[in-house]
């Protein structure tokens, strides 16, 4: 497997603690919609350390991006991504992930975990193929949901936020509940995509089990 070295065209922030960083794409690059690359930043104290990270762009386009939540009191990768700029250098690996759009479902996201369904949305949103998929999205705050705008262009209604330290009206308030699955799941019973941190993927595969759909689901953990 090549390591392949891209320069960063592109740091923006997407939330208080979210970048997004664009790269060049290597000729020849591919992936599917909802796969990762192990990814370390090129120069000598960081490129040994790599971390999995999610492509957010579709695999048509001539750039690469990723979008990251960031840890800035832990001294570890993502930290040192806030500090990127336009023309530093990204060490890349091949794509691998288990997501990929399987046909039209119910995604269940936490946190970053949404980055896959990110790419998978947008592409739908290409072949206008949206209809028929539903997102529970989970977060602390409003401030924290990525890409709500965007998220909500493509889904609407089909778009249900749920906030666990915050009640706002048009917002759920508290966490991803078997109640609110069995709500859900009737009519979106044929692929369930789970994505988020372990204790979120745990409490929800769990809540699936005892609704009788685990066995369809698929899942990564962030
Ligand atoms: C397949 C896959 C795809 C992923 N895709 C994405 C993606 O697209 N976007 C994304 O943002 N993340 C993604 N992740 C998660 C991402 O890989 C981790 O957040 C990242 O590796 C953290 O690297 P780090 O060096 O900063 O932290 P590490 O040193 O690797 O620490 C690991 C984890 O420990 C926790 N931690 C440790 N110490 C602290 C501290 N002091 N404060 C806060 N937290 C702490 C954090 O949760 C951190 O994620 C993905 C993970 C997987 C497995």
């Amino acid at each position: 497997m090549e390591p392949y070295i891209v320069k960063v065209i592109a740091v923006d922030k997407v939330t208080h603690d979210t970048l997004k960083i664009s790269t060049e794409k290597p000729e020849g690059y591919s992936y599917i919609s909802g796969q990762a690359t192990e990814l370390a930043i090129n120069n000598a104290t960081w490129d040994n350390e790599k971390r999995p990270f999610t492509f957010t762009s579709l695999p048509d386009d001539n750039h690469l991006e990723f979008i990251v939540k960031t840890y800035p009191p832990h001294n570890g990768v993502t930290n040192e991504l806030l500090k990127l700029i336009p023309n530093d250098e990204l060490i890349i690996h091949d794509s691998w992930g288990a997501i990929t759009y399987k046909g039209p479902g119910l995604f269940i996201a936490g946190g970053a975990g949404v980055t896959p369904f990110v790419s998978i949305f947008r592409q739908l949103a290409k072949e206008n193929m949206l209809s028929g998929n539903r997102l529970i999205f989970a977060n602390k705050k409003k401030e924290d949901i990525i890409l709500e705008k965007e998220l909500k262009n493509y889904l609407g209604a089909e778009m249900i936020n749920i906030l666990s330290d915050e009640s706002l009206t048009g917002y759920r308030h508290g966490f991803i509940t078997q109640q609110i699955l069995r709500e859900m799941l009737p009519h979106y019973n044929e692929n369930l995509y789970v994505c988020g941190p372990p204790p979120m993927v745990d409490a929800v595969m769990q809540s699936l089990t005892n609704l009788g759909v685990s066995d369809k689901s698929v899942t990564v953990e962030l």
